[in-house]
């Protein structure tokens, strides 16, 4: 495709919620293709809903885009300090006649969907007081009725538009409910609280905007905004409407499916990059020859509307979690610590002494990173490095087998010898090789083989026959001055 103006895209969240994994797909397709083009990507708070819209979730919003690493050009537009330009549209659209003053009252309307649902026939407006004479309305007001403003919906027109994504659009003006409500009931001789489809040409417009990407259930909405930048004579954008997301079950994510906001995933111990990189491939293939794990400068590099699918994008927790997974794996320690401390002090567990060495914490933090698929494996693994383990049926049975007894004791007292020598070992800077070293010898003196010498003090030291590296884990445990203890207990 090709783009020539300047892009100029826009998120246009409704703080009402935090930031919902369905907005931040919109937003990270809005800044791919903004960045791909050396455009800008724009931020518009959608707060005019007052009841709902909350600054808590604006500060949300915020936090959560730029913890993914989408981040926007230019301070973001409060749509409700715009009022008095949309004001002014409406006041445009009525002088031109697009739009008329509605003077029906709410049991009329409720009436007249009644009597269309009794008939079995979809609900819209009948367009009842679109040629109201100047009689009429006058005898209305003097009734003192409020009025809304609605926009004139041409039965008769056919809308049509070239979608970035789904291609050739076309709806009919029948299909749209009639005419369209644009300011709330209010006193007749005012305008009421502009609404949605207004709100967001003008601001649209305002904003200078090339492209609106956007999710398909939208697509109604793109219908009557193209009809209201027609009568506001006003340059009408490119259109894009990306799939839905979708649970398991083929149905729309939904806030019943649990996990639906940014922070919901964050709580779960995704990080930022795979996450991003997953939401992406909700809905984007990259191209040919391009792997899946990629960051968002690489997708940005390539990212076109082509590759965008028109089904819907079920979501799939094992590719999150395996993109989850290799960015742990390749996560530096220093990093990995730090997103780990938190977690590991929440456990309560006393980081004190050897354990609160950040040199430790990194040998163990290099350790874990192998195994990890979602942050908090890292407090579940780590467990036994913090706390003595109570040993599994497993690791009891093979503390129990023939040799095992003498091959933990032949080890202590290697370890209490090297205690007296001077130039031995310091008590807790026990190495891999001197721990080989340590286990081969205690095998051999107790006269049993190295695996069954290996998996016993396994046994001992980590209460289990399953986890980490073994001569890896002594070492650490070693430096707590953990190992004898331990070995000493699974003796008794
Ligand atoms: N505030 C609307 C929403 O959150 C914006 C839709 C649009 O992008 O126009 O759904």
């Amino acid at each position: 495709m090709a783009v020539t103006a300047p892009v100029r895209v826009r998120l246009a969240p409704s703080p009402t919620g935090t930031l919902h994994i369905g907005t931040a797909r919109t937003a990270v397709f809005n800044w791919l293709f903004a960045r791909r083009h050396g455009g800008q990507f724009l931020l518009r708070i959608e707060d005019t809903d007052h009841e709902r819209s909350k600054p808590e979730f604006t500060a949300n919003i915020l936090s959560g885009l730029q913890w993914l690493g989408l981040d926007w050009d230019g301070e973001p537009v409060i749509q409700s300090a715009r009022v008095a330009e949309h004001r002014a549209a409406i006041e445009q659209l009525l002088a031109s006649g697009h739009a008329y003053r509605c003077y029906a009252t709410e049991q009329e309307l409720t009436a007249m969907r009644e009597q269309q649902a009794a008939a079995n026939l979809p609900p819209r407006y009948d367009n009842r007081h679109r040629d109201l004479s100047r009689e009429q309305q006058q005898a209305f007001r003097a009734e003192g009725r409020q009025a809304t403003v609605r926009f004139r919906i041409d039965d008769a027109a056919t809308i049509s538009w070239h979608d970035l994504v789904r291609g050739e659009m076309r709806w009919s003006g029948a299909d749209l409910g009639g005419d369209m409500v644009i300011a709330r009931r209010a006193p007749a001789d005012q305008i009421g609280d502009p609404l949605y489809n207004l709100v967001v040409v003008v601001d649209d417009v305002a904003m200078a905007i090339t492209h609106v990407i956007r999710g398909e259930d939208h697509i109604a909405n793109t219908a009557k905004q193209l009809l209201l930048y027609g009568a506001l004579g006003a340059a009408v954008p490119e259109f894009a409407h990306t799939p839905l997301i979708l649970n398991q079950e083929g149905r729309k994510l939904s806030k019943r499916d649990g996990v639906t906001s940014v922070n919901d995933f964050r709580q779960l111990g995704f990080l930022a990059a795979p996450l991003v990189n997953y939401m992406t491939l909700l809905g984007w293939s990259p191209p040919e020859g391009m792997e899946e794990r990629f960051s968002l400068a690489e997708a940005a590099a390539v990212f076109d509307f082509e590759r965008v699918n028109r089904a819907g994008a079920r979501f799939d927790w094992d590719k999150l979690d395996w993109l989850n997974a290799q960015a742990l794996h390749a996560l530096a320690p220093e990093s990995l610590r730090s997103q780990l401390l938190p977690l590991w002090t929440a456990q309560g567990w006393a980081l004190t002494g050897p354990g609160a060495d950040p040199a430790w914490q990194l040998e163990l933090c290099e350790l874990l990173a192998a195994s990890l698929t979602r942050l908090p494996d890292g407090v579940g693994q780590a467990a036994v490095f913090f706390e003595r383990p109570v040993a599994n049926d497993a690791a009891r049975t093979q503390l129990a087998v023939d040799g095992a007894g003498s091959v933990l004791a032949a080890l202590l007292q290697a370890l209490a010898a090297t205690d007296q020598t001077s130039t031995a070992l310091d008590r807790t800077a026990l190495d891999k090789t001197a721990a080989k070293g340590l286990l081969d010898g205690a095998a051999k003196a107790a006269g049993v083989n190295k695996g069954v010498a290996m998996k016993s003090v396994r046994a001992a030291l980590l209460g289990s026959l399953q986890g980490p590296d073994l001569l890896s884990s002594w070492v650490l445990l070693n430096k707590l001055g953990e190992d004898r203890p331990r070995l000493a207990a699974a003796l008794n």
